[in-house]
């Protein structure tokens, strides 16, 4: 028996290692792609629920690898978040996005356009200094990008994270929380921060009708901030029938449509002249 537990911790180091071993492969791999400029964005429609109307889409970054394919933003995103390499990856992300924000505008599509920002990249100090450059280019959408923090990245420093999103809803971006209702924010907080946009959680989605009250709370809750409700994460007709009776604003998830290259997506937009 003591053999045995002594081999279980062997194999179990190995893996460790294996696991270690694969991470900082993955990780010098990540370096030459942000190199190689191989990553993308995919972008997932928002739909309104009183018009029937794409209104927003989301941009999901995607890494196309010469090799494997197209990963998956779960197989690289947390490597870069924990090694710092998000700081790189977050501004090609933010240089691709805001580029097509502007084609788009420019070819009179009245879409506004989703961008998530890590943890790290919101606690960096040179965050506002980058998002002042873009929204000074002449001619830039800026009122038209939304920026989604996670709501972990609340909790902290109140002020400071207060004066932040201030200092960016000044320059005319919109602030969205993602994955609204797991994050344990505090609610008090939560109504003195200039906010645009809830996003709930699709695990509550995924329940219902049994996560009814919850959802209820949320729309009501969004409803009194006087912000947009986004439902993530409606797979099916019964949650979409569910969510525009009680009053959500807009709904996103494959019941609408899959995360698609932009080349794809111009079929779905109203384009806002003609
Ligand atoms: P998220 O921000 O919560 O994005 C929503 C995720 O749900 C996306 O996964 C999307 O493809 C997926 N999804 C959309 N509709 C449905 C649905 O109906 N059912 C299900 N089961 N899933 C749906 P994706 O693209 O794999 O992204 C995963 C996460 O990676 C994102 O979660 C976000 O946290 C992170 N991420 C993606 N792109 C970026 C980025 O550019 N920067 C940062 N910092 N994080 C990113
Ligand atoms: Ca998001
Ligand atoms: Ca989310
Ligand atoms: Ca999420």
């Amino acid at each position: 028996a003591k053999n045995n537990g002594r081999n279980r911790y062997v194999i179990y180091d190995d893996q460790m290692g294996a696991a270690a071993d694969k991470r900082s492969r993955t990780e010098a791999e990540i370096e030459v792609a942000l190199d190689a400029n191989q990553f993308e964005l995919h972008y997932q429609p928002r739909l309104d629920l009183a018009t029937g109307r794409i209104v927003a889409v989301e941009g999901l970054a995607r890494w196309r690898h010469p090799e494997r394919g197209l990963v998956p933003p779960d197989d690289f995103i947390p490597i870069c978040e924990d090694t710092g390499l998000i700081h790189v990856l977050g501004r090609q992300v933010l240089e691709i996005g805001f580029a097509q924000a502007a084609a788009w505008h420019e070819a009179g599509y009245d879409v506004q356009l989703s961008l998530n920002i890590s943890p790290r990249q919101f606690s960096d100090p040179h965050l506002l200094e980058m998002l002042e450059g873009f929204a000074a280019r002449p001619g830039f959408p800026v009122h038209k990008i939304e920026l989604e923090i996670t709501e972990s990245v609340l909790i902290g420093d109140q002020d400071g994270i207060a004066a932040k999103l201030k200092a960016i809803t000044r320059m005319g971006y919109r602030i969205s929380i993602d994955d609204f209702g797991t994050g344990y924010s505090n609610l008090s907080y939560i109504s003195r921060f200039p906010l645009h946009c809830l996003k709930i959680d699709g695990s509550f989605i995924s329940l219902l009708p049994g996560s009814g009250p919850i959802v209820r709370l949320i729309l009501a809750l969004a409803q009194q901030l006087d912000v947009t409700a986004v439902a993530e994460g409606v797979e099916e007709q019964a949650q979409f029938d569910w969510l525009k009776a009680h009053g959500c604003t807009q709904v996103q998830g494959y019941y609408v449509a899959r995360p698609c290259p932009a080349s794809e997506l111009s079929a779905l937009l109203d384009p806002a002249t003609a």
